[in-house]
């Protein structure tokens, strides 16, 4: 076979995933290419780079705050469940302070100034905060704040990808943009290389085109998707018109790390309805295409329908002091629990939610509004405060006009209130559902408003949907995994690709902190494989 370009190990994929595993591949002493559709990134460079990390980072301990990898793993425990061994996240519990220094000595920023408040995401005075539900679930293991935000204005995940770039084109590891793996290529019973399609060669004019206009349909893609597809149609245009054939070998192996599928509408379909009425919080490059490369050399896949759906109530937090209820009006959960476990619950109680505030929780929420939020949260909040309610003087007439049955609210509000009127026992909440008793505010002043969080298609408060599940792996190397337990030699799958630590349950920060994670054992298994002979390609 002739070969376009020899390494020993080639990964798929150049974010967060890619990236750490190429490190670790090079850091191993392997020749490593990674190759990109684009100009790489991904979903990390639009990220809000948090990093879940705790066990006692030296930010926790700048911040004062305590913590142990136990308590670490109890936490993490209720909400990876048995997705991953209880080895492979004591591993990564014990390791995570390591796992942010090795960050920061690749030159990703991080730093301790703790967020007073619970919220989606830190403003830019703060850059440590509760990125879980660690307070609600306070039984399980004493909370600490483990979302550890890269250091850097806005959402700071492009920070954190241009830091991780920066150190793999140090390394000496050959990036080569442009270029889609279209199929693996396997030889004696193992994967060899990598069938690519690549702009290289293209016209000047079209690889800037492609270049440019996959920059511009970006964020478009995210917020407002068929405005982003419309866009991004030219690229996959030049892809067809000027792309052509590249082979890349891999010595070693290939680790696949191409993200998740939120962009591919049929197996969103097919495998994640749940997700209907979501926003796809997908990339171009989001499109499956590390999913079927496995699953088309014989890996598995699992977990597909595993979908997180948001819906933050904070900022501002004084909304967390209402009362969140289904459309019989009955009480959905401890308001307080991260957004994805929010957005879970309403799933569940047929996708109809709403919160109930009165007007001492409004009034407090519409002062909180500018100091709480960043621009894209404030915009939401906004919006929830002022189109996004109905109100009116007594609870039954508020419910008739949102369509909850006013019964039904009528017995959730004065059971909440009861709750709220003997709340405050020192250590802990009186409330049935958990919620912290510095949040169980009483709602007894009219105006009485109903806030409509459903998960629904809206322009102004869309509910963010990842997706979760990929290839199965080998908790302990990476290696993809056959549908009989068996691996396949060759191939190592990592980050959105993978099943991994967040693919139950996602919490903020999880997803990159196990591309992290994922990418870098995948990297040094792949690395520590046997060099296979040239004969054996096919
Ligand atoms: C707006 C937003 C905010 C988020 N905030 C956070 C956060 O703060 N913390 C957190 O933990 N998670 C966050 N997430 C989720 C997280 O960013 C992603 O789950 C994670 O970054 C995925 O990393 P990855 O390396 O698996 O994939 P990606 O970063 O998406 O990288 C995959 C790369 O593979 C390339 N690719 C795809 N297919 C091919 C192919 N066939 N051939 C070659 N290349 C290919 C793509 O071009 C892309 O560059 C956020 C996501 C979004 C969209």
């Amino acid at each position: 076979m002739d070969w376009d370009i020899e390494a020993d190990v080639v990964v798929v994929g150049f974010g967060a995933a890619g990236a750490c595993a190429a490190l670790e591949a090079s850091a191993a002493g392997c020749s490593v290419v990674v190759l990109d559709r684009f100009a790489g990134g991904g979903a990390t460079a639009l990220s809000g780079g948090v990093v879940y990390a705790g066990g006692g980072t030296p930010h926790q301990r700048a911040a004062g705050v305590t913590d142990s990898p136990a308590a670490m793993f109890g936490y993490l425990r209720t909400e990876v469940g048995d997705v991953v061994p209880a080895e492979t996240l004591r591993e990564f519990c014990d390791g995570s302070a390591a796992m942010l220094a090795w960050l920061e000595s690749h030159g990703v920023p991080f730093e301790g100034s703790l967020c007073p408040d619970k919220t989606s995401y830190p403003t830019n005075r703060h850059y440590l905060y509760y990125s879980g539900s660690e307070t609600s679930a306070r039984d399980a293991a004493p909370p600490a704040p483990r979302g550890h935000r890269t250091f850097g204005r806005g959402t700071s995940g492009g920070l954190l990808f241009a830091r991780l770039a920066d150190a793999v084109r140090r390394a000496g590891v050959q990036v080569v943009e442009q270029t889609a793996a279209v199929r693996l290529i396997t030889g004696d019973g193992r994967v060899t290389g990598v069938e690519c399609r690549t702009l290289h060669g293209a016209p000047w004019w079209a690889r800037t085109a492609h270049r440019a206009l996959h920059r511009l349909a970006r964020k478009p893609y995210l917020y407002m998707p068929k405005a982003g597809r419309v866009m991004h149609r030219p690229v996959s245009w030049l892809e067809r018109r000027y792309g052509r054939p590249l082979l890349a070998r891999a010595g070693r192996g290939v680790v696949i790390a191409a993200g998740g599928f939120g962009a591919n509408k049929e197996m969103l379909r097919a495998y994640a309805p749940s997700a209907r009425g979501g926003l796809p919080l997908a990339t171009p490059g989001d499109d499956g295409s590390g999913v079927l490369l496995g699953t088309g050399a014989g890996g598995a896949a699992a977990l597909l329908d595993r979908v997180s759906v948001w819906r933050f109530l904070s900022p501002p937090p004084a909304l967390l002091r209402g009362v969140l209820v289904d459309a019989d009006g009955k009480r959905i959960c401890d308001e307080s629990r991260y957004g994805a476990a929010l957005g879970d619950e309403i799933v569940r109680h047929g996708g109809r939610a709403w919160l109930l505030a009165d007007r001492a929780t409004i009034a407090a929420a519409r002062r909180q509004v500018r100091s709480s939020t960043l621009w894209f949260q404030r915009l939401q909040a906004w919006h929830l405060l002022t189109f996004g309610r109905v109100s009116a003087d007594s609870v039954p007439g508020v419910a008739a006009r949102a369509g909850v049955d006013p019964d039904g609210l009528t017995a959730t509000v004065a059971a909440y209130n009861t709750v709220a009127g003997n709340a405050g026992p020192a250590d802990g909440s009186a409330d049935p559902a958990g919620k912290p008793a510095d949040l169980v505010g009483p709602q007894d002043q009219p105006p009485y408003s109903l806030i409509d969080v459903s998960v629904r298609p809206r322009l102004m408060y869309p509910a963010p949907v990842l997706t979760l599940g990929g290839l199965v792996v080998d908790p302990g190397t990476g290696q993809v995994l056959r549908a009989d337990g068996s691996a396949v030699p060759g191939l190592y799958a990592a980050g959105r690709s993978a099943v991994g630590l967040c693919s139950r349950s996602y919490v903020s920060g999880l997803s990159i902190a196990d591309c992290v994670f994922s990418g870098r054992r995948a990297g040094r298994h792949a690395a520590a494989a046997q060099q296979i002979k040239k004969a054996a390609d096919s």
